[in-house]
């Protein structure tokens, strides 16, 4: 039943990795791999990065773990970091995307608490979403197979479509708290929300005093070319959770949230044993270091442009392999005639990791450190396969 000791809840593929160097990684068999999966979008400066590597080492001498009892240097520059590059005021430092959006949800309820609303506890949230694998955080996506077998669902959460505006609205009552997105859904197919969607969220939370929560867990850190995927609707969230690319590789989530949402987050009111601790945030700190730096963002614009560009082309030559192209920055999503999961083995063999997402999409989030060069060997990989299905 557990031939590996291991709960079998994952379907892995039989591969061992053993080292890797920018956007490749080597098997323990010699092969290498071109990785666009990313460890699903957590390698944001690829592999080896020898600023990430040094900051590791250089902390791991000095000090591991330090309890959030006590001032962590680390936490405060990296919060610097964030707020002086956001809307927020404030951020709190976990481990795990699921992590960071359990506190996005109770930092929605507390306000509304402390403004002496406590029955708004309600959250509108979408179809299609994904915010996590605790009990709330299924319950906040409604994913009927995610949530089976699993007990009583979470209650406090209402669904309506993806980029439905009119049923966000419709949506909203007397319970209400807030509203809940992400602005380019991961796990659901790599679907971006229209900027006229996330504004008409904005409107609509500060029209009926609700919070507008999002979750840019996988979107966050540059995936979409920007720091943030909400920048590019010219809009902002009161609260937001990050995790997957900010630790490039270390485990290390964050909510960033105004001071108004944030007001009655008093001490006690929430914590988290290991978040922010000093290995996690010398490790945020380079990371932010390097996606800040000036030209950063700009490169992984272009590199996108080119890389779509070029998958538009494999589509229009290959329309039995690939219906569509579509994402944001480099998050992006190919809706595949055959199976995406087909289509991924296939690629796996050539040697290139990507990785399945919702609506038979085959998810490409690529270090965003790659160049031209990354960007021709994967065409090319892409290619073979859309020409083995014809
Ligand atoms: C991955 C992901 C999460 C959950 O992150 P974990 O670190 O696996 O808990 C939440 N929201 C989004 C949008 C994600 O992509």
């Amino acid at each position: 039943m557990f031939p590996d000791n291991l709960l079998p809840v994952f379907d892995r593929t039989d591969v061992i990795f053993e080292s890797g160097a920018g956007a490749w990684l080597r098997a323990a068999d010699g092969r290498r791999f071109l990785d666009f999966g990313s460890g699903v979008a957590v390698n944001s400066l690829g592999h080896g990065h020898p600023r990430l590597v040094a900051a590791l080492a250089e902390q791991a001498g000095k000090l591991w773990h330090c309890s959030n009892l006590y001032r962590v240097p680390g936490q405060e520059r990296v919060a610097r970091r964030l707020v002086d590059a956001s809307f927020a005021d404030t951020a709190f430092f976990c481990n795990t995307g699921a992590e960071a959006m359990e506190l996005v949800i109770k930092i929605a309820r507390r306000y509304h608490h402390c403004a002496g609303h406590p029955e708004r506890h309600r959250i509108v949230a979408c179809t299609g979403s994904f915010h996590g694998r605790t009990i709330a955080t299924l319950a906040a996506a409604g994913t009927a197979k995610y949530l089976e077998g699993f007990g009583p669902v979470a209650a406090g959460f209402d669904h309506v479509p993806f980029g439905d505006l009119d049923a966000a609205r419709a949506a909203i009552g007397p319970a209400t708290a807030a509203l809940l997105v992400e602005p380019v859904q991961g796990e659901g197919g790599i679907r971006p929300a229209d900027p006229a969607y996330l504004r008409g969220l904005r409107a609509l939370a500060d029209e009926f005093g609700l919070l507008l929560l999002m979750d840019e867990v996988q979107t966050g850190i540059g995936r979409t070319g920007m720091l943030f995927a909400h920048e590019w609707s010219g809009i902002a969230p009161d609260v937001m959770g990050l995790a997957k690319g900010l630790g490039g590789g270390f485990p290390v989530g964050a909510v960033l949230a105004t001071e108004r949402a944030a007001a009655c987050m008093t001490p006690g009111t929430h914590g988290c044993t290991f978040g922010g601790n000093p290995l996690a945030m010398a490790v945020a700190e380079a990371v932010l270091d390097e996606i800040m730096a000036p030209g950063f963002l700009e490169r992984v614009r272009s590199v996108a442009t080119l890389l779509r560009g070029k998958l538009e082309d494999l589509a229009r030559r290959f329309p039995r392999a690939i219906a569509e192209v579509r994402g944001q920055g480099l998050m992006l999503g190919l809706k595949t005639v055959p199976a995406n999961t087909a289509f991924t083995a296939r690629l796996f063999a050539a040697g290139m990791l990507a990785v399945g997402a919702g609506d038979n999409v085959v998810r490409l989030v690529p270090p965003l450190i790659i160049g031209e060069a990354e960007v021709e060997a994967a065409v090319g990989f892409l290619e073979g396969v859309c020409a083995e299905i014809g």
